[in-house]
């Protein structure tokens, strides 16, 4: 069902979902936006505008904020904040094939980050990591330094270099059509912050002036110094009262307690705080990073008695405690609603 309502001149529409007899819950209605206009067997070439990091401070991480210019492609103006571009590596891998597309987030609100929709911006991090066997072929005592592909490629590019690039992709993890009609809650862990960014400055630093809905961004880094794009945030909290800047650190133990943090204990742990906020059914949940974080989230809700909102549980999962559900469980018996937006992997 729709409804339609004139609200400050705009014409509000709330996609109402009956649940169970008197019972409703609001569920944003997301724009139409391009996809795929640009894909992998005919990519356009970007032009790299800058490449500079993006952590706190020193770290045993690397992650960039590159800007690409995409001017007098077919990817011009073609973004949405929360979608992402594909980029092809050049050079061929194992089997002596191209690369395959990888996917970026766009880190640029929808008017890019030159205003005219000609740059768009990412945030590669470099996975580093020693080698892993894969396969039953692969020698158990390699562990030579493992780089990926385009991760790497991307962190190596200069100003004036030539890249690849598809799409747009990304569909559903979009801010809504009305942006005023619905409260925040975007939880990142690491490089997950990159559509957040583009979301953030498109909410307040947008040509109508800043929204005024209530926004909270809990951020989780394994170390205070891996914190990305932390002074562009920082003054985003501190020109903006409805915009809350949270941090959740993994690594460092806290005072009075032995361990740190990820996001969906702080949550948990300032429930006082972010209870009312989650309760509210204007509030939509975005969730961008690690797979992990998807599971703990979810127990985090159903255990909070939220489930209603944001999750749609399979009946066999009713019977458990929250605490008790699976991985495999919850991937196989829980989708989420139309006001948890996920992606992860
Ligand atoms: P690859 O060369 O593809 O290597 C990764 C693969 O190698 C893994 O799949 C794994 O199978 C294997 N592998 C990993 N570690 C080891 C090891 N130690 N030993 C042996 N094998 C190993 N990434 C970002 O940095 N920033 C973003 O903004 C971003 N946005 C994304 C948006 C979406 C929608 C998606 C789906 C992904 C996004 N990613 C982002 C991830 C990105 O697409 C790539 O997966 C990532 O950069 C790694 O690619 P790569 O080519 O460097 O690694
Ligand atoms: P990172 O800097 O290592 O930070 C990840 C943080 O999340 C760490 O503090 C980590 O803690 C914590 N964490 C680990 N498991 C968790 C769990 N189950 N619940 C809650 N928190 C948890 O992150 P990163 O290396 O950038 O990786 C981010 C991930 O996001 C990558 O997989 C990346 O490819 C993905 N990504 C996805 C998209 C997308 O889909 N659009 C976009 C960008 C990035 P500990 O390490 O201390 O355990």
């Amino acid at each position: 069902m729709v409804h339609c309502a004139p609200r400050g001149g705009y014409a509000l529409r709330i996609r109402v979902l009956r649940l169970k007899k008197g019972e409703i819950m609001a569920e944003p209605i997301l724009p139409d936006v391009q996809m795929n206009l640009v894909r992998a067997s005919d990519p356009v070439i970007a032009g790299v505008v800058s490449n500079e990091l993006c952590m706190r401070g020193k770290s045993a991480s690397f992650v960039k904020h590159l800007v690409l210019d995409v001017g007098n492609t077919a990817l011009a103006g073609a973004f949405r904040a929360g979608q992402s571009f594909g980029v092809i590596a050049p050079g061929v891998d194992e089997r002596g094939k191209p690369h395959k597309v990888r996917l970026y987030s766009v880190a640029c609100p929808t008017w890019g980050e030159d205003g005219a929709a000609q740059h768009v911006s990412t945030t590669p991090k470099r996975l580093i990591e020693e080698f892993v066997p894969q396969k039953p072929a692969d020698d158990p005592d390699d562990h030579q330094l493992f780089r990926g592909v385009c991760s790497n490629y991307l962190c190596d590019v200069r100003a004036g270099d030539e890249v690849r690039l598809t799409g747009p992709n990304g569909k559903r993890f979009l801010l809504p059509a009305d942006v005023h009609a619905h409260d925040y809650v975007f939880l990142a862990t690491g490089t997950g912050i990159a559509p957040f960014r583009g979301m953030l400055l498109e909410l307040l630093e947008g040509r109508d002036g800043p929204c005024s809905s209530r926004i909270d961004l809990v951020m989780g880094s394994p170390y205070t110094t891996d914190l990305l794009y932390d002074d562009l945030l920082q003054r985003l909290a501190a020109e903006h009262d409805n915009f809350h800047y949270h941090t959740a650190i993994s690594r460092e133990p806290r005072r009075g307690k032995p361990t740190g943090l990820y996001v969906d204990g702080l949550l948990n742990e300032q429930f006082d705080y972010f209870g009312p906020l989650l309760d509210n059914e204007r509030t939509i949940i975005y969730l961008c990073g690690l797979m992990g974080v998807r599971v703990s989230l979810f127990r985090m809700l159903a255990a909070q008695g939220l489930s209603d909102a944001y999750l749609q549980v399979n009946a066999s999962l009713l019977a458990k405690r929250p605490g008790d559900w699976s991985s495999s469980e919850i991937r196989k018996g829980i989708k989420p609603s139309g006001r948890c937006m996920l992606e992860v992997y």
